[in-house]
Protein backbone atom coordinates (compact mmCIF):
# COMPACT_ATOMS: atom_id res chain seq x y z
CA UNK A 1 0.00 0.00 0.00
CA UNK A 2 1.10 3.33 -1.21
CA UNK A 3 2.46 5.52 1.78
CA UNK A 4 3.06 9.15 2.68
CA UNK A 5 6.32 9.35 4.34
CA UNK A 6 8.31 12.30 5.33
CA UNK A 7 12.20 11.31 5.18
CA UNK A 8 14.70 14.42 6.86
CA UNK A 9 18.26 14.02 6.61
CA UNK A 10 19.83 13.46 3.20
CA UNK A 11 23.36 12.26 3.78
CA UNK A 12 25.26 9.44 1.92
CA UNK A 13 22.76 6.83 3.35
CA UNK A 14 19.71 8.85 3.66
CA UNK A 15 19.81 9.97 -0.26
CA UNK A 16 19.78 6.21 -1.30
CA UNK A 17 17.37 5.37 1.57
CA UNK A 18 14.82 7.91 0.33
CA UNK A 19 15.38 6.96 -3.45
CA UNK A 20 14.45 3.10 -2.98
CA UNK A 21 10.97 4.44 -1.08
CA UNK A 22 10.49 6.90 -4.24
CA UNK A 23 11.00 3.24 -6.69
CA UNK A 24 8.77 1.52 -4.50
CA UNK A 25 6.10 3.92 -5.06
CA UNK A 26 5.84 5.61 -2.05
CA UNK A 27 4.71 9.67 -1.47
CA UNK A 28 8.17 11.00 -0.30
CA UNK A 29 8.97 14.16 1.31
CA UNK A 30 12.09 14.77 2.28
CA UNK A 31 14.02 17.16 4.18
CA UNK A 32 17.82 18.15 4.40
CA UNK A 33 19.59 21.48 5.76
CA UNK A 34 21.88 20.76 2.09
CA UNK A 35 19.26 22.10 -0.74
CA UNK A 36 21.67 19.80 -3.26
CA UNK A 37 20.56 17.06 -1.43
CA UNK A 38 17.10 17.94 -1.75
CA UNK A 39 17.08 18.59 -5.64
CA UNK A 40 18.48 15.58 -6.21
CA UNK A 41 15.57 13.14 -4.45
CA UNK A 42 13.45 15.83 -6.14
CA UNK A 43 14.75 14.78 -9.15
CA UNK A 44 14.24 11.14 -8.45
CA UNK A 45 10.34 12.11 -8.01
CA UNK A 46 10.46 12.95 -4.26
CA UNK A 47 8.66 16.48 -3.43
CA UNK A 48 10.83 19.35 -1.67
CA UNK A 49 9.97 20.92 2.03
CA UNK A 50 10.72 23.65 3.29
CA UNK A 51 10.90 22.27 7.10
CA UNK A 52 11.53 19.22 8.71
CA UNK A 53 7.60 20.10 9.90
CA UNK A 54 6.27 20.21 6.27
CA UNK A 55 7.87 17.19 5.46
CA UNK A 56 6.26 15.38 8.88
CA UNK A 57 2.93 16.95 9.16
CA UNK A 58 0.01 14.35 8.37
CA UNK A 59 2.91 11.49 7.04
CA UNK A 60 2.07 7.83 8.17
CA UNK A 61 5.52 7.33 8.25
CA UNK A 62 8.57 9.69 9.69
CA UNK A 63 12.00 8.52 9.02
CA UNK A 64 15.25 10.38 9.99
CA UNK A 65 18.64 9.23 9.02
CA UNK A 66 21.03 12.19 11.31
CA UNK A 67 24.39 12.41 12.33
CA UNK A 68 24.14 11.83 16.02
CA UNK A 69 21.80 11.94 19.09
CA UNK A 70 21.50 15.60 19.34
CA UNK A 71 20.35 16.45 15.55
CA UNK A 72 17.69 13.41 16.53
CA UNK A 73 16.79 15.21 19.66
CA UNK A 74 16.43 18.43 18.68
CA UNK A 75 14.54 17.12 15.91
CA UNK A 76 11.73 15.53 17.97
CA UNK A 77 11.60 17.12 21.48
CA UNK A 78 13.67 20.57 20.21
CA UNK A 79 12.00 23.81 20.42
CA UNK A 80 9.96 23.61 16.90
CA UNK A 81 9.98 19.93 17.69
CA UNK A 82 8.42 17.44 15.58
CA UNK A 83 6.34 15.88 18.83
CA UNK A 84 3.70 18.76 18.71
CA UNK A 85 2.47 18.37 14.60
CA UNK A 86 2.81 14.55 14.59
CA UNK A 87 -0.40 12.74 14.89
CA UNK A 88 -0.86 9.41 16.95
CA UNK A 89 -1.60 7.74 13.79
CA UNK A 90 2.08 8.21 12.29
CA UNK A 91 4.82 5.98 12.89
CA UNK A 92 8.21 7.51 13.62
CA UNK A 93 11.43 5.61 12.25
CA UNK A 94 14.67 6.64 13.90
CA UNK A 95 17.26 4.93 11.32
CA UNK A 96 20.20 6.95 12.93
CA UNK A 97 23.06 5.89 15.15
CA UNK A 98 23.00 7.27 18.14
CA UNK A 99 23.26 6.98 22.34
CA UNK A 100 20.34 4.25 23.46
CA UNK A 101 19.63 6.74 26.01
CA UNK A 102 18.53 9.24 23.70
CA UNK A 103 16.26 6.63 21.46
CA UNK A 104 14.65 5.83 24.62
CA UNK A 105 14.26 9.30 25.78
CA UNK A 106 12.33 10.11 22.28
CA UNK A 107 10.55 6.54 22.15
CA UNK A 108 9.05 7.42 25.73
CA UNK A 109 7.57 11.31 25.21
CA UNK A 110 6.50 9.98 21.47
CA UNK A 111 4.60 7.36 23.27
CA UNK A 112 3.32 9.75 26.07
CA UNK A 113 1.36 11.54 23.02
CA UNK A 114 0.22 7.98 21.77
CA UNK A 115 2.74 8.33 18.98
CA UNK A 116 4.77 4.89 17.68
CA UNK A 117 8.43 5.24 17.57
CA UNK A 118 11.48 2.81 17.13
CA UNK A 119 15.04 3.05 16.79
CA UNK A 120 15.96 1.34 13.86
CA UNK A 121 19.75 1.61 13.15
CA UNK A 122 21.31 0.22 9.97
CA UNK A 123 24.53 -2.24 8.68
CA UNK A 124 25.56 -2.42 5.63
CA UNK A 125 27.17 1.32 4.73
CA UNK A 126 26.32 3.35 1.38
CA UNK A 127 26.68 -0.01 -0.74
CA UNK A 128 24.01 -1.60 1.07
CA UNK A 129 21.78 1.55 1.08
CA UNK A 130 22.09 1.98 -2.45
CA UNK A 131 21.31 -1.47 -3.50
CA UNK A 132 18.35 -1.87 -0.98
CA UNK A 133 19.97 -4.45 1.38
CA UNK A 134 20.36 -2.54 4.29
CA UNK A 135 20.07 -4.82 7.80
CA UNK A 136 17.62 -2.77 10.37
CA UNK A 137 18.38 -3.88 13.91
CA UNK A 138 14.78 -2.49 15.35
CA UNK A 139 14.19 -1.53 19.02
CA UNK A 140 10.55 -0.81 20.10
CA UNK A 141 7.38 -2.22 20.92
CA UNK A 142 6.71 -5.28 18.45
CA UNK A 143 3.63 -3.60 17.50
CA UNK A 144 5.75 -0.51 15.79
CA UNK A 145 8.09 -3.25 14.89
CA UNK A 146 5.44 -4.77 12.50
CA UNK A 147 3.78 -2.55 11.41
CA UNK A 148 7.26 -0.76 9.96
CA UNK A 149 8.19 -3.94 7.95
CA UNK A 150 6.49 -3.17 4.77
CA UNK A 151 8.26 0.77 4.58
CA UNK A 152 11.89 -1.17 6.06
CA UNK A 153 11.68 -3.74 3.29
CA UNK A 154 12.07 -1.52 0.18
CA UNK A 155 15.22 -0.24 1.97
CA UNK A 156 16.52 -3.12 3.61
CA UNK A 157 16.71 -7.35 3.34
CA UNK A 158 17.56 -8.05 7.05
CA UNK A 159 14.87 -7.12 9.79
CA UNK A 160 15.55 -7.67 12.78
CA UNK A 161 14.05 -7.00 16.38
CA UNK A 162 16.37 -6.37 19.28
CA UNK A 163 14.14 -5.63 22.30
CA UNK A 164 12.72 -2.46 23.36
CA UNK A 165 13.36 1.06 23.23
CA UNK A 166 17.08 2.01 22.69
CA UNK A 167 17.76 -2.35 21.89
CA UNK A 168 18.48 -1.55 18.50
CA UNK A 169 21.29 1.28 19.17
CA UNK A 170 22.82 -1.29 21.97
CA UNK A 171 22.93 -4.38 19.18
CA UNK A 172 24.31 -1.70 16.24
CA UNK A 173 26.68 -0.45 18.61
CA UNK A 174 28.00 -3.83 20.01
CA UNK A 175 28.56 -4.68 16.00
CA UNK A 176 30.38 -0.99 15.28
CA UNK A 177 33.24 -1.92 17.92
CA UNK A 178 33.56 -5.08 16.58
CA UNK A 179 33.38 -3.96 13.05
CA UNK A 180 36.43 -1.08 14.19
CA UNK A 181 39.03 -4.26 15.48
CA UNK A 182 38.36 -6.11 12.85
CA UNK A 183 38.78 -3.14 10.69
CA UNK A 184 42.27 -2.30 11.99
CA UNK A 185 43.47 -5.98 13.16
CA UNK A 186 43.18 -6.26 8.98
CA UNK A 187 45.01 -3.53 8.36
CA UNK A 188 47.48 -4.32 10.42
CA UNK A 189 48.38 -7.84 9.22
CA UNK A 190 48.09 -6.33 5.31
CA UNK A 191 50.68 -4.18 6.46
CA UNK A 192 52.97 -6.70 8.34
CA UNK A 193 52.70 -9.07 5.43
CA UNK A 194 53.52 -5.94 2.62
CA UNK A 195 56.56 -5.00 4.93
CA UNK A 196 57.55 -8.67 4.68
CA UNK A 197 57.41 -8.73 0.83
CA UNK A 198 54.11 -10.25 0.22
CA UNK A 199 51.49 -9.22 -2.43
CA UNK A 200 48.36 -7.68 -0.50
CA UNK A 201 46.00 -9.63 -2.73
CA UNK A 202 47.58 -12.56 -2.98
CA UNK A 203 47.71 -12.16 1.20
CA UNK A 204 44.02 -11.47 1.64
CA UNK A 205 43.26 -14.38 -0.91
CA UNK A 206 45.13 -16.53 1.23
CA UNK A 207 43.49 -15.02 4.78
CA UNK A 208 39.67 -14.87 2.78
CA UNK A 209 40.17 -18.68 2.73
CA UNK A 210 41.73 -18.96 6.35
CA UNK A 211 40.61 -18.15 9.74
CA UNK A 212 41.54 -14.60 9.58
CA UNK A 213 38.43 -14.43 6.99
CA UNK A 214 36.38 -11.64 8.36
CA UNK A 215 34.07 -8.93 6.45
CA UNK A 216 36.73 -6.30 6.03
CA UNK A 217 38.49 -8.97 3.77
CA UNK A 218 35.21 -10.13 2.24
CA UNK A 219 33.22 -6.97 1.05
CA UNK A 220 35.67 -3.86 2.18
CA UNK A 221 39.36 -4.43 1.61
CA UNK A 222 41.76 -1.68 3.20
CA UNK A 223 44.74 -1.97 1.19
CA UNK A 224 44.28 0.12 -1.99
CA UNK A 225 43.94 -1.39 -5.16
CA UNK A 226 43.10 -4.70 -3.59
CA UNK A 227 39.52 -4.73 -4.63
CA UNK A 228 37.39 -2.59 -7.24
CA UNK A 229 34.79 0.07 -5.82
CA UNK A 230 35.44 -0.08 -2.59
CA UNK A 231 36.87 3.16 -0.85
CA UNK A 232 40.58 2.19 -0.70
CA UNK A 233 40.31 2.29 -4.22
CA UNK A 234 38.73 5.20 -4.68
CA UNK A 235 41.35 7.57 -2.21
CA UNK A 236 39.12 6.57 0.68
CA UNK A 237 35.89 8.90 -0.41
CA UNK A 238 32.40 7.70 0.34
CA UNK A 239 31.60 5.17 2.27
CA UNK A 240 31.76 5.28 6.28
CA UNK A 241 33.65 8.69 7.49
CA UNK A 242 36.28 8.43 10.12
CA UNK A 243 34.36 11.05 12.26
CA UNK A 244 31.10 8.80 12.18
CA UNK A 245 33.42 5.41 13.23
CA UNK A 246 34.96 7.82 16.12
CA UNK A 247 31.60 8.76 17.48
CA UNK A 248 30.03 5.04 17.36
CA UNK A 249 33.15 4.04 19.53
CA UNK A 250 33.18 6.88 21.67
CA UNK A 251 29.00 5.36 22.35
CA UNK A 252 30.34 2.10 23.00
CA UNK A 253 32.97 3.17 25.69
CA UNK A 254 30.21 5.35 27.50
CA UNK A 255 27.39 2.02 27.01
CA UNK A 256 30.78 -0.37 28.64
CA UNK A 257 30.94 2.13 31.30
CA UNK A 258 27.69 2.03 32.17
CA UNK A 259 27.48 -1.44 32.60
CA UNK A 260 30.84 -2.27 33.78
CA UNK A 261 31.74 -4.35 30.48
CA UNK A 262 35.50 -5.14 29.84
CA UNK A 263 36.48 -3.59 26.23
CA UNK A 264 40.42 -3.44 26.18
CA UNK A 265 39.86 -3.83 22.23
CA UNK A 266 37.23 -1.43 21.82
CA UNK A 267 38.96 1.18 24.00
CA UNK A 268 42.26 0.75 21.80
CA UNK A 269 40.22 1.04 18.38
CA UNK A 270 38.61 4.09 19.92
CA UNK A 271 42.38 5.32 20.28
CA UNK A 272 43.35 4.50 17.47
CA UNK A 273 40.42 6.30 15.30
CA UNK A 274 41.03 9.13 17.28
CA UNK A 275 44.71 9.56 16.46
CA UNK A 276 44.00 9.10 12.90
CA UNK A 277 41.17 11.84 13.05
CA UNK A 278 43.70 13.87 14.65
CA UNK A 279 46.04 13.56 11.76
CA UNK A 280 44.03 14.71 9.83
CA UNK A 281 41.56 12.03 8.91
CA UNK A 282 38.23 12.37 10.00
CA UNK A 283 35.98 12.69 6.56
CA UNK A 284 37.41 9.85 5.13
CA UNK A 285 36.25 6.42 4.70
CA UNK A 286 37.13 4.44 8.07
CA UNK A 287 39.22 1.54 6.09
CA UNK A 288 41.64 4.54 5.88
CA UNK A 289 43.04 3.21 9.19
CA UNK A 290 45.34 1.36 6.61
CA UNK A 291 47.14 4.45 6.13
CA UNK A 292 47.94 4.20 9.86
CA UNK A 293 50.28 1.20 9.48
CA UNK A 294 51.44 2.05 6.04
CA UNK A 295 52.33 5.69 6.24
CA UNK A 296 56.04 4.70 7.32
CA UNK A 297 56.43 3.40 3.75
CA UNK A 298 54.95 7.30 1.76
P1 LIG B 1 25.91 12.24 6.48
O1 LIG B 1 26.70 13.22 7.27
O2 LIG B 1 26.32 11.89 5.10
O3 LIG B 1 24.35 12.70 6.41
C1 LIG B 1 23.67 13.37 7.43
C2 LIG B 1 22.69 14.32 6.77
O4 LIG B 1 21.84 14.89 7.77
C3 LIG B 1 23.37 15.49 6.04
O5 LIG B 1 22.89 15.56 4.70
C4 LIG B 1 22.95 16.72 6.85
O6 LIG B 1 22.80 17.88 6.08
C5 LIG B 1 21.62 16.25 7.42
N1 LIG B 1 21.19 16.97 8.61
C6 LIG B 1 21.89 17.22 9.75
N2 LIG B 1 21.12 17.87 10.66
C7 LIG B 1 19.91 18.02 10.06
C8 LIG B 1 18.67 18.60 10.48
N3 LIG B 1 18.53 19.17 11.67
N4 LIG B 1 17.64 18.58 9.62
C9 LIG B 1 17.76 18.02 8.39
N5 LIG B 1 18.89 17.43 7.94
C10 LIG B 1 19.94 17.45 8.76
O7 LIG B 1 25.86 10.92 7.40
P2 LIG B 1 25.51 9.42 6.92
O8 LIG B 1 26.75 8.71 6.51
O9 LIG B 1 24.34 9.46 6.01
O10 LIG B 1 25.10 8.80 8.34
C11 LIG B 1 23.85 9.08 8.94
C12 LIG B 1 23.70 8.18 10.16
O11 LIG B 1 23.80 6.81 9.74
C13 LIG B 1 24.78 8.38 11.23
O12 LIG B 1 24.21 8.27 12.49
C14 LIG B 1 25.77 7.25 10.94
O13 LIG B 1 26.49 6.87 12.11
C15 LIG B 1 24.83 6.15 10.47
N6 LIG B 1 25.41 5.14 9.57
C16 LIG B 1 26.23 5.51 8.54
C17 LIG B 1 26.75 4.51 7.70
C18 LIG B 1 27.65 4.84 6.53
O14 LIG B 1 28.24 3.90 5.96
N7 LIG B 1 27.75 6.10 6.13
C19 LIG B 1 26.43 3.16 7.93
C20 LIG B 1 25.57 2.83 8.98
C21 LIG B 1 25.07 3.83 9.79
Amino acid sequence: MTKTIGFIGLGNMGGPMAANLVKAGHQVRVFDLQQSAMAHLAELGAVKADSARQAAQQADVVISMLPAGKHVDSLYLGEQGLIDCLSSQTLVIDCSTIDAETAQRVGQQLAQKGIAFIDAPVSGGTAGAQAGTLTFIVGGEITAFDNAQSVLQCMGKNIFHAGGHGAGQIAKICNNMLLSILMAGTAEALQMGIDNGLDPKVLSDIMLQSSGRNWTLELYNPCPDVMPNVPSSKSYQGGFMVDLMKKDLGLAMDTANKSQSTTPMGALAQSLYKLHSLQGNGKLDFSSIFKLYSSHQD
